[in-house]
């Protein structure tokens, strides 16, 4: 079986093959981002996004195919993103699907892009039912324990900013970047992360809810008094606001693993995914979080753990071996949490 995925939630535009023959092959995964489009705005602006969908995904499928050595006639059906992302982008995504799909007389299977990167660890490690999830990115912190390619259940998440969209708004602030995972890692390898006392959102409350925006203000509030008092701020000032606010978030979410892990029974891993999931300092203190549970710990390779469409082809495939097909009226939904997948799960209280 042979899929072509789609994605277009975000600001990346996306299209990947992919062969099953017993194991997931990835033939080719084409990933064109927009960072340089939204640069000056200092966030993504949906109105760019989606022209830029627009014209890009021609391109992008073009270049999957031929990276594949396959023609069209080849694919045996079209998975794309259906939703939650921003509404113009997953329409163009949907559109050319649609477009694709009736075309070549191929099924047509909407997939929920949270459930692309709660999959990923499947695709990579074939990793086995059940699992726990961290999600986080720029877009998302959540905990979900997966049952099944449609059995999501949500055990905490965050209740303000994601991690991600924190690390670039850190970022901002001590004028590094973007995006500001990555210079935020980099200047906090020369930090001393116990210089500032930045506080643990929400430990002090049971669960495995989060809150990052807190964090961030923190991180505002110690620079400005930093400035105050030596007018400046030097090098050595912002690698140790860096690997404060690093470290801080790294003890929130190890413990809130911790919790999320606590009780879950039968699971067969511990697995991370979002572009946050690129940081070595997190990745360490949750590969000991699983180590702690005797579990193993599964962290796709990154290109896999950011939007991409080959984990969408992949809860493609899962989707169309459950029998799931999508029709013409296929809509694009804006929001659309992942736990409500399942209709068996609707109204069950989650
Ligand atoms: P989503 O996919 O949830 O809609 P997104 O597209 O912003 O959101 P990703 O592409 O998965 O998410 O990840 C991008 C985010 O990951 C950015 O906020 C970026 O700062 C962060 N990030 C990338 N590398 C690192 C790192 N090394 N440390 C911390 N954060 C990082
Ligand atoms: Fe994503």
């Amino acid at each position: 079986l042979t899929l072509l995925g789609l994605e277009s939630s975000c600001d990346d535009t996306a299209a990947a093959i992919l062969r099953d023959d017993g194991t997931s092959h990835i033939l080719a995964s084409v990933v064109s981002g927009q960072t340089d489009l939204h640069a000056e705005f200092g966030g993504v602006v949906p109105e760019i996004a989606a022209r830029a969908h627009a014209e890009r995904l021609d391109l992008v499928v073009e270049e999957a195919l031929d990276h594949a050595g396959l023609t069209l006639a080849e694919i045996d059906a079209i998975a794309v993103t259906a939703g939650p992302g921003l509404i113009g982008g997953v329409l163009s995504g949907v559109m050319a699907a649609k477009g694709l799909a009736f075309a070549l007389g191929k099924p047509l299977i909407g997939v929920n892009h949270l459930a692309g990167h709660a999959l990923t660890p499947r695709l990579t490690h074939g990793l086995a039912y059940p699992y726990l999830m961290l999600l986080v990115s720029g877009g998302h912190c959540q905990f979900l324990r997966v049952d099944g390619s449609d059995a999501f259940t949500r055990l905490g998440g965050t209740i303000d900013d994601a991690p991600g969209e924190a690390f670039d708004k850190v970022a901002r602030i001590l004028g590094l970047p973007q995006p500001g995972g990555p210079s935020v890692e980099a200047e906090a390898l020369g930090g001393d992360p116990a210089r500032f006392a930045l506080p643990r959102p929400l430990l002090d409350r049971p669960g495995a809810d989060l809150s990052f925006s807190g964090l961030k203000t923190a991180v505002l509030r110690a620079r400005d008094a930093v400035i105050a008092k030596k007018s400046g701020l030097t090098a050595q000032d912002r690698a140790d606001l860096c690997a404060s606010f690093q470290a801080a978030v790294r003890d929130v979410l190890a413990e809130k693993s911790r919790r999320a892990l606590y009780g879950q029974t039968g699971l067969s891993g511990f697995a991370v995914a979002g572009g946050v999931a690129a940081n070595q300092t997190l990745r360490a203190a949750l590969e000991e979080v699983a180590a702690g549970q005797d579990l193993p710990f599964v962290a796709p390779p990154l290109a896999l753990c950011t939007d991409n469409a080959a984990m969408i082809a992949y809860a493609g495939l899962e989707a169309f071996r459950c029998g799931q097909r999508d029709g013409m009226d296929l809509s694009a939904r804006p929001r659309w949490p992942l736990d409500l997948i399942s209709p068996a799960l609707i109204g069950s209280g989650r």
